[in-house]
């Protein structure tokens, strides 16, 4: 009996297990190893965090996607010995495997940045989401209190995809923050800090110039060329080319969104790796061991057009985890599969409920269009991994509006 062991239960752990146990007949037991007893939507985190939606719209329970072939283990993976073919967990010991996948996902990216631990609030699973709407309502109510304007700013940090996606998400909440503050909307202040001088790379000019003069036209100020040097309490320290000197943004509540690396047990199990990163093969595989896929955010996949990798998004890691559940379940019938292969299908931001704007296929989509082309995809992601069960459940089928 061969043991195929899954490392991570997020879009591509999750994705690589559905086709392990529809494909992998008797001859293999597979295990699923994930700290939390559900899944999450990572792509939606800045919802929960903005309050727009409630934690549970965007986790389900990972055992509800999972058939009596596959046995659950909830516990957190310490370190993978990949010449001994083992992993070594928190609470349950050693496992051993013959195939395993390692899809641990991101965490946040700080940089080095004296200060971002501890004094901005991370967004990078769901107990950090809700910490930061839990610190949101905390500082309206603070500002009843004290009439300090300093709890009405909310900054955030970076304007990359997240930062925008966040900023939209907080608009939209806005209404909601002023009645617990007892103001005007127009008293809570959002402002984004970053250092780029040209945003969203991932987008055409004019896409990008869009989505920005959207997110400006919501009443957010962007602070581009601003080089965060430090974040202290309650007050982002940035310099700008001109100014070496430090300036200050004041705000109650920082949200760090700058950039995410691949899990931290990437580092600590040895692996020749960048930021959590590992260059994998065409095959998806750790080019030391040919029975180790890494997939989703812990791998770098070269794409060969730009000779850059290519970005991590939940995008290619589900395609990912699908390509490898399918590749084992060949493997363990003596078939030799096909090297990964990967495009685009495209990015789609959203900006709110209502607004969006991207690119899919060769179309750029912008507005109301672009919002419901952003609420399919997201349901085509959930149907994906979660199911027709968990689509239904959770879908979002507000798409007119
Ligand atoms: C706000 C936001 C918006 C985004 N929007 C988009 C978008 O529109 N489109 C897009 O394609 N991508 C988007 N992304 C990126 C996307 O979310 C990631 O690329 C994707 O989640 C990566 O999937 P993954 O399966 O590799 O990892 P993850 O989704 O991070 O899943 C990792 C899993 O591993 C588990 N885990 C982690 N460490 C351990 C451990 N040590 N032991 C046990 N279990 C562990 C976690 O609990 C989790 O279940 C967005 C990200 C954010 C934060």
């Amino acid at each position: 009996m061969k043991e195929v062991l899954v490392l991570g239960a997020g879009y591509a752990g999750l994705k690589a297990v559905r086709n392990l146990q529809k494909e992998v007949g008797d001859n293999a037991h597979i295990t699923l190893v994930d700290m939390n007893d559900y899944h999450y939507e990572a792509t939606e985190l800045h919802e929960v965090a903005a309050g727009s939606v409630d934690k549970n719209k965007i986790t389900y329970p990972i055992k509800d996607v999972l058939n009596n072939k596959v046995k659950f283990i909830q516990d957190e993976v310490v370190k993978v010995d990949a010449d001994k073919k083992t992993v070594e967990l928190k609470n349950s010991g050693q496992l051993r495997y013959d195939y395993c996948v390692l899809a641990l996902g991101f965490v946040s990216e700080t940089f080095g940045i004296k200060g971002a631990l501890d004094n901005a609030l991370q967004m990078t699973d769901i107990d950090q989401a809700v910490a930061i709407h839990e610190h949101i309502v905390e500082t309206m109510k603070k500002y009843r209190e004290t009439q300090d304007k300093e709890y009405l700013n909310i900054v955030v940090c970076g304007a990359g995809f997240t930062g925008i996606e966040l900023a939209g998400a907080l608009v939209d909440e806005r209404p909601k923050y002023a009645k617990l503050a007892g103001v005007d909307e127009s008293e809570i202040s959002i402002t984004i800090v970053e250092a780029a001088t040209k945003l969203l790379p991932m987008f055409s000019e004019n896409l990008a110039n869009y989505g920005v003069s959207l997110v400006k036209s919501l009443g957010v100020k962007i602070m581009t060329g601003c080089m965060i040097k430090e974040i202290q309490d309650g007050r982002v320290m940035y310099a700008t080319q001109d100014n070496e000197e430090l300036q200050a943004v004041p705000g109650k509540t920082i949200i760090w969104t700058t950039g995410v690396s691949g899990s931290p047990v990437m580092g600590e199990s040895g692996f020749k790796e960048r930021r959590g990163r590992v260059i994998v093969n065409d095959n998806l595989l750790d080019p030391d061991h040919d029975d180790l896929y890494i997939i989703g955010d812990v791998s770098a996949l070269m794409d060969k057009a730009t000779d850059r990798p290519y970005p991590t998004t939940a995008q290619i890691a589900t395609r990912m985890g699908a390509y490898v559940g399918h590749a084992i379940a060949q493997r363990l019938k003596g078939e030799v599969p096909e090297p990964f292969s990967y495009n685009s299908l495209g990015t789609v931001a959203s900006v709110g409920n209502t607004h969006a704007f991207g690119l899919v296929g060769k179309k750029e989509y912008k507005g109301f269009p672009a919002s419901f082309v952003k609420k399919m995809i997201m349901n085509k992601s959930l149907a994906d991994i979660g199911g027709a069960k968990e689509l239904f459940a959770k879908g979002r089928f507000d798409l007119y509006h």
